[in-house]
């Protein structure tokens, strides 16, 4: 079996629009983060994206994607190419993490990192937690039993609202978790599992401590009493680590809207 090559706080799957927000997010709380993705996201088979907030005549679907991979990277995230085919749970060093098998084809080489050493065609890495935003994609969950609903050929990863799966340290963003198929609402998945990582891996919201644009210092942690208020907002609401996940809230589950119509 390969060595583990590094090993990581967050390993996010998939970097499309949730795994690159996700990722933008872990990186400005300093969580060691790496994004594995294979092959193009989904977003790039749009001509125009529309309904993005802030691009009032729509984005360039590629220029976008090219925006929040600058941005993932500045904010200190690794990225590699390659396909995750296996995710188990490892116990060595008396600690307990995740290790993930990645396979690379030729297509990832573009996706990656960009550095000037290619990963080997086959690696595996190590993280703490993971955050599932392969979109679409599951079957590498298999072997830690993660919740997924099964809908036709799709596969969808049950969470608790926040994004935690059943399996404690798993997490799903974006379309994989069954979120409406819109870019903003990828990114803004991303962002709100990643704030759910932060908050269970207990270090602060902003830990970094750099100069703005404005010469101003951007906000090196919350104060006590915010961090408390972060915490309490983001108590769950009904989580456990086993058994189902009652989806009562949803609009989805309780039929005010049809599940054909977002796919
Ligand atoms: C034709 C089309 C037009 C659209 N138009 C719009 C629009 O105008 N406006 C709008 O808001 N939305 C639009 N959408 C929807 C929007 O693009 C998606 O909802 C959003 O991009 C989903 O983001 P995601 O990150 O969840 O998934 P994705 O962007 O698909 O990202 C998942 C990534 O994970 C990778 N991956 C999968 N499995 C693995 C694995 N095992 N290991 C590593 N990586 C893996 C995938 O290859 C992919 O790169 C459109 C979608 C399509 C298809």
């Amino acid at each position: 079996m390969e060595d583990v090559l590094d090993t990581y706080e967050v390993l996010i799957v998939g970097g499309g629009v949730a795994g690159l927000t996700a990722g933008v997010y872990t990186g400005r709380a300093s969580l060691d983060t790496l994004i594995v993705n294979a092959g193009e996201p989904i977003v790039t088979r749009n001509a125009h994206l529309e309904n993005v907030p802030g691009f009032p005549a729509g984005v360039n679907p590629r220029l976008f994607l090219d925006m929040l991979r600058s941005q993932a990277t500045r904010t200190g995230v690794d990225r590699r190419g390659g396909r995750v085919v296996t995710l188990e749970r490892d116990h060595a060093d008396g600690g307990e993490r995740f290790v993930a098998t990645v396979e690379r084809e030729e297509a990832d080489a573009t996706t990656g990192s960009g550095s000037e050493v290619p990963d080997p065609d086959r690696y595996r890495v190590a993280a703490e937690r993971v955050i599932a935003a392969s979109w679409s994609d599951a079957d590498y969950l298999d072997p830690l039993d993660v919740e997924i609903r099964d809908a036709d050929s799709k596969r969808y990863v049950d969470d608790d609202g926040l994004g935690r799966t059943n399996v404690g340290g798993v997490y799903a963003a974006g379309r994989l978790s069954e979120r409406y198929h819109q870019a903003a609402i990828a990114a803004g998945h991303g962002a709100e599992v990643a704030t759910t990582v932060i908050h269970d891996s207990s270090v602060p919201f902003y830990r970094r401590n750099r100069p703005s644009a404005s010469g101003r210092t951007e906000i090196e942690d919350f104060r006590d009493d915010e961090n408390l208020r972060f915490s309490n907002h983001l108590t769950p609401r009904r989580f456990t680590t086993t058994g189902s996940f009652p989806r009562a809230t949803s609009p989805i589950a309780a039929g005010t809207f049809r599940r054909d119509a977002r796919s």
